[in-house]
């Protein structure tokens, strides 16, 4: 990991209801100790708790963000939408864009885009999923793959100062199984470059995303220019979640 702040994001995907918000407990209160203050905690549950994380965590040194957001900002007759003005107000200050499994459910590179645009206007950090699939992987496609998530995702985007990338490979969700650290430093480093060259952005952050858990998180630490995590499964669990904090910063 680079040396400054890292993050710690916990995507809770659908599960959790209000019986979950003790699962913060712990996680407040490391988030309090000045021993983990490099540690840039985010918590993205599903619509239905935001509200709640946002009070319960407001005195502390933890965000809250969403897991998506429609491509329209202010209010319309979307039924069933949610606005990215809607969770600008509501407290939180992330939100996810380009999750595989919301591009699964049908959100193209355009769809993503537009979201994007929105969520950048109502001043949420953006953090922008991409990763390959197994088959591309196999077909040595990766880069090129990501290289378009990219740059079909930001059309258009002039200020990129509140976007972070997410490397997520689609085959490491949810699966137990990893890139090699080698692989995934190579990946970030062409990200990085990328951004460098093209959008003139030096300071991109690029987290990894893929069945990080306590068992593989000091294997993943070692990673050197990655600057965090985006944890699904591990996070909704606090002991795993603050395991794999403890193991990253000591
Ligand atoms: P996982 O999920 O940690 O359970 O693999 C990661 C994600 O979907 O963001």
């Amino acid at each position: 990991m680079t040396n400054n702040k890292t993050y710690f994001v916990a995507n809770w995907k659908m599960y959790g209801d209000l019986s979950s918000l003790k699962r913060l407990k712990r996680v407040i209160k490391l988030s309090n100790n000045r021993f983990y203050k490099n540690a840039e905690i985010v918590y993205c549950p599903p619509l239905t708790l935001i509200d709640k994380f946002v009070k319960i965590t407001k005195k502390y040194k933890i965000h809250i963000g969403a897991q998506d957001c429609y491509s329209i900002r202010n209010y319309g007759p979307y039924t069933g939408n949610v606005s990215s003005d809607q969770i600008k107000k509501l407290g939180a200050k992330f939100v996810i864009l380009g999750h595989s499994e919301k591009r699964k459910d049908g959100d193209t590179d355009v769809i993503i885009n537009k979201k994007l645009i929105s969520a950048n206007l109502s001043n949420l950090k953006i953090i922008l999923c991409i990763g390959e699939s197994i088959l591309q992987k196999k077909n040595n496609k990766t880069f090129q793959v990501i290289k378009k998530q990219i740059k079909n995702s930001l059309k258009n985007i002039k200020n990129f100062k509140n976007i972070i990338i997410a490397y997520e490979p689609i085959w490491a969700i949810g699966s137990g199984k990893t890139p090699t650290n080698i692989s995934i430093e190579k990946i970030t480093s062409k990200i990085k470059s990328f951004m460098r060259q093209n959008y003139n952005i030096n300071s991109i952050k690029v987290l990894y995303g893929g069945s990080v858990n306590p068992q593989n998180i000091l294997h993943l630490k070692k990673i050197s220019n990655i600057n965090g995590f985006l944890i699904g499964g591990a996070s909704q669990n606090q002991n795993k979640f603050i395991d794999i904090i403890k193991k990253s910063i000591n």
